[in-house]
């Protein structure tokens, strides 16, 4: 080779270095689409490059000169793009114009060929940097120096063959091969900055990771396998209390879950382990280094191999433990309210009672002075009306003494009442003592039937009694007085409400019960008691019939009495009664109940003396 093509080669390949340079810092450094303005001084540029290329050409057949230019503007066109390589080719073409000779026309032809097949092969293969771009590049090569080779067509006749035989070898074996070293020059210059593209961007990625993670309100956290501790980041430290030193490397359950949840958690972990999935968003507790515990929402992923094999964990988490204490409160305070709520309804529910007992109350009020003033005055006028009848003088001694007997009857009746009225008041101002002494219950039921034995006899009713104990074993110690009032007001309840039949009363020992006890019982075939009355008639003032125009005397207080005596004595008292009957307004049965305790010791010692 001649030393004058050896320069001329040498150059023509710095320049085209230079050209690759011109790619490298120029275009593909200022990423994203160029404008008019930047494509039209690459344009200029390239036609710079071009002119000096063509400057330094070498000889291969006399009169025709050789330089790359095929080469410049077919790599132009596939790497620039339309505007500059025309501009080069323009730019070029005067050049060669200019200049003149034979080679003319096949100069240009080369210009128009090389610049116009590299602008073809962008257009129509626009994927070739993603193909094998070698051979893509070889192929762009041969196919501008084939044409270029053809362009000798364009030499005067008797040059087409020397032309040819001189520089087809070297169109195919040097020029081709250069425009595909150059081109893989400039791919690979491409991807280098694609490549450094995108490390600049993983580094940012990765910066702003791990800026997240440590940033200052979120916990981050890596786990081995195992559960120990790989990574975590400062805030974790600074709302635990640990050092890193202290942390790093420990077993994550056992250091920071409290034992309550150690156990559950560990499994879901090892659960997690095995499946290759965590729970993403996962709340627990955690504990700080003095022990407090702390509500953590966790974010966690599971950490895999190449592989595929899991490897650990990644969490992120937010310390909720000021929202989870006010959600707690909250909780709290609604319980507290709504205790306060139920207290409140029951305060109610109180209030309304004692208002209907309130009602209830004065209503019975009124019906008692009303009932009151009725039985006051009934007794009393005719003890007024009889005394009146007695002051004439020619009574006969029987008027006498019946007009007497009214007004002695009349006057019990106005005691009974006052009595009652004093008992019930006494009872109700908690003054009414109980005295109890040691006596033979079945002296006072035969003293009892004795005193009522002739009254009864004379309405025709039948009257017994039954004393179950023998003497011996019929010592009670309790209030005799108390429980002869209530056996004498129940006896004569059964006497008012009893037309015929027979009234029984008297005593069963309850053994059974606990502690043992007498159950007392005053038995009639009377009017009966409705179901309904049959708690009513315990309570003061209350009647079966509350209205003025019923048959009974009385004031509605004997029951109420006795019902207070038998409770403070230790008892109970109760009525049952033939319920059929009695609805259905025919005589029924009432039998009262009260019992009384009874003491079998009392009674053993008195049977042993
Ligand atoms: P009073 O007899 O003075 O009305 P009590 O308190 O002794 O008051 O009795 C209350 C009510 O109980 C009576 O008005 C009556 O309706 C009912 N009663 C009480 N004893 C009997 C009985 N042996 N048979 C039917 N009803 C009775």
């Amino acid at each position: 080779m001649k030393e004058s093509i050896l320069i001329g080669l040498l150059q023509n390949a710095a320049l085209l270095i230079a050209f690759s340079m011109l790619y490298q810092n120029f275009w593909i450094k200022h990423e994203g689409p160029k404008n008019i303005f930047e494509k039209i001084i690459v344009g200029l540029v390239l036609s710079s490059i071009g002119i000096i290329l063509m400057s330094t050409p070498w000889m291969m057949v006399p009169g025709i000169s050789f330089d790359m230019r095929s080469v410049l503007l077919s790599v132009s066109g596939l790497f620039f793009g339309p505007i500059p390589t025309v501009i080069a080719m323009l730019a070029t073409g005067f050049v060669r114009l200019s200049i003149g000779g034979v080679g003319l026309w096949m100069g240009l032809a080369v210009i128009l060929f090389s610049g116009s097949i590299g602008l073809l092969w962008r257009k129509f293969r626009p994927n070739w940097k993603s193909n094998n771009y070698y051979m893509e590049l070889l192929g762009l090569g041969l196919v501008v120096h084939i044409s270029m080779s053809a362009t000798t067509i364009f030499l005067p006749t008797d040059m087409i063959l020397p032309a040819l035989k001189v520089i087809a070898i070297p169109l195919i074996f040097i020029y081709s091969p250069v425009t595909m070293l150059l081109g893989i020059l400039m791919v690979n210059q491409y991807k280098n900055w694609q490549n450094e593209l995108a490390r600049l961007k993983l580094q940012e990625s990765e910066r702003r990771f791990s800026q997240i993670l440590e940033s200052g309100n979120v916990l981050s956290l890596l786990l081995n396998n195992d559960g120990t501790i790989n990574f975590c980041n400062d805030y974790l430290l600074e709302i635990t209390g640990y050092e890193r030193r202290e942390v790093l490397g420990k077993n994550w359950f056992e250091g920071f879950v409290p034992f309550d949840e150690r156990a559950k958690l560990k499994q879901l972990f090892s659960n997690g382990m095995i499946n290759k999935k965590f729970s993403i968003n996962f709340e627990n507790r955690i504990l700080t280094k003095e022990g407090e515990e702390l509500y953590i929402l966790w974010y966690n992923i599971a950490l895999k191999s190449d592989t595929g094999e899991v490897l650990g964990t990644a969490s992120i988490g937010v310390n909720v433990t000021d929202s989870k204490r006010h959600e707690k409160n909250l909780e709290e305070k609604n319980a507290e309210i709504e205790a306060q709520n139920e207290e409140y309804r029951k305060i109610n529910q109180e209030l309304l009672k004692a208002k209907e007992h309130a009602e209830e109350s004065d209503r019975l009020k009124s019906a008692f002075l009303a009932n009151m003033s009725h039985e006051i005055r009934t007794p009393m006028n005719s003890i007024l009306g009889f005394s009146d009848l007695l002051k004439e003088s020619k009574l006969t001694s029987e008027k006498q003494h019946r007009y007497i007997d009214v007004i002695e009857h009349s006057g019990k009746r106005m005691l009974n009442i006052i009595n009652d009225i004093i008992t019930i008041s006494e009872i109700e101002s908690g003054i009414v003592d109980i005295h109890n002494s040691e006596f033979n219950i079945n002296e006072q039921i035969e003293s009892i039937y004795a005193s009522f034995k002739e009254e009864i006899a004379q309405n025709g009713i039948n009257f017994s009694y039954l004393n179950t104990l023998p003497d011996s074993e019929a010592i009670i110690k309790s209030d005799g007085e108390k429980i002869y009032a209530v056996l004498v007001n129940l006896v004569k309840n059964a006497i008012k409400f009893t037309n015929h039949g027979a009234i029984e009363f008297g005593y069963n020992l309850k053994k059974d019960s606990e502690p043992a006890e007498l159950e007392f019982f005053v038995k009639d075939t009377g009017e009966g008691i409705r179901q309904e009355q049959k708690e009513l008639i315990f309570e003061r003032f209350r009647q079966g019939s509350e209205s003025l125009t019923r048959n009974y005397e009385g004031a509605g207080l004997g029951l109420a009495i006795s019902k207070a005596f038998v409770e403070m004595l230790g008892g109970k008292i109760w009525v049952e009664s033939d319920e059929e009957n009695t609805a259905s307004g025919k005589d029924g049965s009432a039998t009262f109940y009260f019992t009384i305790p009874y003491d079998i010791k009392l009674n053993k010692k008195n049977s042993d003396e």
